[in-house]
């Protein structure tokens, strides 16, 4: 043990400079106190390397607690879960996609995906901060996914129904050449197999890395939804949070029912682009699910734990 009235400041300086070693947050504004060495004995480990042997160490779970990010309570994930996702407390809707979309959906899990190795081509070979085939391709690693969308078919409550997911998660939900075409072909399995379909959207728009063949899905999956109105086949769209741009203005307006999640946001635009074209202050709570509602603009806003009994009602009642 080193006496305190043994050591100069200088020692000690060159002392803590070597524990501290590496560390960049220690600024040190006043000389140390005489004794400090003492006083920091519980900050010197007296052993090297870590004692516990492997087989003693306990892990905590991972995942095993969710905080809502709305009112910061936390509750078990599993409770969560259950819960569809939403805040036991505030019933705060997480932002979930098609993989916990399906699991609130279809009877016991059970679906059939359709065109689930789908990947996007490079028409442009457009390039922004990285080429696109890179971007699809660390995107795909990230996420599992392959593209925005998962359509699949099973039954809901023993009514068989084709669904289509979107992923925010790739690539911010965009909507580019294999959404448009998974959608149209989801539609077109409805049509021959007379199921209704059910359209869960949330997306930024269309993706730009694919430009005008991205702005073409819009006019093809309207074209599709009109052959399954022919067909007399029921459609709704769920938008979620958030709903906007071409996806918005394309399949995710033309439900039989169109429908919202609580406090979604749902646009065209942004609030900036239109505070700055129209000149003018927008009201609170533009663009929420709610304002929306009231404009006229959705048939109803559906808590997620109700989404399923909901939409099988509808289907029933329509088919
Ligand atoms: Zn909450």
């Amino acid at each position: 043990m080193i006496l305190s009235s043994q050591v100069s400041h200088a020692t000690i300086r060159r002392e803590y400079g070597r524990l501290t070693d590496g560390l960049d947050f220690f600024v040190p504004l006043q000389p140390f106190p005489e004794n400090y060495l003492l006083k920091m004995s519980w900050f010197v480990r007296k052993d090297k390397g870590i004692q516990t042997p492997t087989e003693m160490k306990r892990e905590a779970p991972d995942g095993l607690w969710y905080q809502c990010p709305n009112c910061k309570q936390v509750m078990n994930t599993r409770e969560h879960k259950l819960n569809a996702y939403t805040c036991v407390h505030c019933n705060y809707h997480e932002k979930i996609g098609s993989e916990a979309y399906f699991s609130i959906l279809f009877d016991d899990n059970e679906f059939t995906e359709l065109d689930a190795d789908m990947m996007s081509a490079d028409p442009l070979k457009f390039v922004d901060t990285k080429p696109y085939p890179t971007r699809i391709k660390t995107t795909i690693e990230k996420t599992g996914l392959k593209d925005a969308v998962r359509t699949a078919h099973g039954p809901m409550h023993g009514l068989a129904v084709t669904v289509a997911v979107m992923d925010f998660n790739f690539i911010g939900g965009s909507m580019g050449s294999v959404v448009g075409e998974k959608i149209a072909r989801a539609i077109n399995h409805a049509i021959q197999n007379k199921t209704p379909f059910l359209m869960i959207s949330r997306s930024g728009g269309a993706r730009m890395m694919e430009a005008g063949f991205s702005l073409m899905q819009m006019a093809k999956t309207s074209a599709k939804l009109a052959l399954l109105d022919k067909a007399k086949l029921p459609y709704i769209s769920l938008l979620t949070d958030p709903t906007t741009g071409g996806v918005t203005a394309s399949y995710a307006m033309l439900g039989d029912f169109n429908i919202a999640e609580p406090e979604a946001l749902i646009g065209f635009a942004g609030p900036r682009v239109i505070r700055e074209t129209i000149g003018k202050d927008l009201p609170k709570g533009f663009q929420s699910a709610e304002f929306v509602l009231d404009h006229g603009f959705l048939d109803f806003i559906v808590d997620r734990k109700d989404l399923k009994d909901k939409v099988v009602s509808l289907f029933r009642m329509l088919v």
